[in-house]
């Protein structure tokens, strides 16, 4: 059981339409690997500066995330990002984005994270996320994440990355984008041509799908009345998913409905608090809790 996750490690200025919260801890990494830590030890690779506080690698540490992948950067700065969100949580626009230390990233990832079992390329450049591919042995389930500014950037190596991997991590315009179909099931479907055996498919209030060849399986998310800030819950929707099935023996139909349903349970505790705040106080009586309720609200 070892989950290696690669992606940003970063400071978020966030924007809602009630609040705004400046230079707060963030990053896809981040926000998936405390997800995970819930199931499994993640092994994070990425890189920060001299800036990001040490409060912070403490806490992560504490979660029993293996940081010795994190290089911190004498006298760098930290990724940087500004996001704004509109009255619908689901609609963000980026304001700012200062790669700082990502510019120069060139990852090596400790031998100790060699055998991993689980992968999970979170939301970074597709080269990088190439890079970490490379360094490991057999890993037996790998899985992607991704945004609009790759698929239309870098979308050669974006496609070099997704032809190797079991798993894409989407939402509805990404993969709307990535295949040119509007259609979700035909997009869906379209992207199990170009490598990965399953797509989980993000859709915010709505919930998930996941599918594959034979494969269909879709779960509401759990009902929210208020968001307090959305930032973080894509990954962390990876970050239970995987976390979930790194734990278990086996990739069976039931073992990935059930990873949804944690994924899905992860992303419902990120959006009530801002950046990875929630993550300070929730306990995995509370996980398991709402995954049962999740259980009582889904079955007819
Ligand atoms: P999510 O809300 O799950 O899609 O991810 C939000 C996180 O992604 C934020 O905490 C940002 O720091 C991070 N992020 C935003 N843009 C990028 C980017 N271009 N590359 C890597 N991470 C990013």
């Amino acid at each position: 059981m070892s989950l290696v996750i690669v992606g940003s490690v970063a400071f978020d200025t966030v924007e809602t339409p009630s609040a705004r919260r400046e230079r707060i801890v963030g990053g896809s990494c981040t926000h998936c690997a405390l997800a995970a830590s819930y199931f499994t030890r993640p092994k994070i690779v990425g890189v920060v500066g001299e800036d990001f506080p040490a409060e912070t690698l403490a806490f992560l540490r504490r979660r029993r995330i293996d940081l010795k992948g994190l290089n911190v950067v004498p006298g760098g700065k930290t990724f940087f990002w500004q996001g704004r969100y509109g009255p619908d949580p689901n609609e963000r626009e980026t304001v700012q984005l200062d790669v700082n230390v990502f510019a120069d990233f060139n990852p090596e990832i400790p031998p100790s994270y060699r055998n991993a079992e689980t992968v999970f390329l979170a939301n970074i450049d597709p080269d990088l996320q190439e890079a970490i591919l490379r360094q490991v042995r057999r890993p037996r389930l790998t899985a992607m994440d991704t945004i609009n500014h790759w698929i239309q950037n870098k979308r050669e190596a974006l496609l070099r990355v997704l032809r190797e991997v079991d798993i894409l991590f989407a939402n509805d315009e990404e993969i709307r984008l990535l295949t040119g179909e509007r259609n979700l099931i035909a997009a869906g479907r379209r992207v199990l041509d170009m490598g990965p055996r399953y797509v989980a498919l993000k859709k915010g209030e709505h919930g998930a799908m996941v599918f594959g060849r034979d494969f269909f399986f879709g779960i509401v998310s759990h009902p929210c009345g208020e968001v307090v800030d959305p930032t973080g819950a894509g990954d962390s929707f990876a970050g239970g998913f995987l976390g979930y099935l790194d734990a278990r023996k086996t990739l069976s139909a039931m073992a990935i409905k059930r990873a949804a349903a944690y994924g899905s349970v992860m992303a419902s505790f990120t959006i009530e608090d801002f950046g990875i705040d929630r993550f300070r106080t929730l306990r995995k009586s509370e996980v398991e809790a709402r995954f049962a309720a999740f259980r009582r609200m889904a079955a007819f």
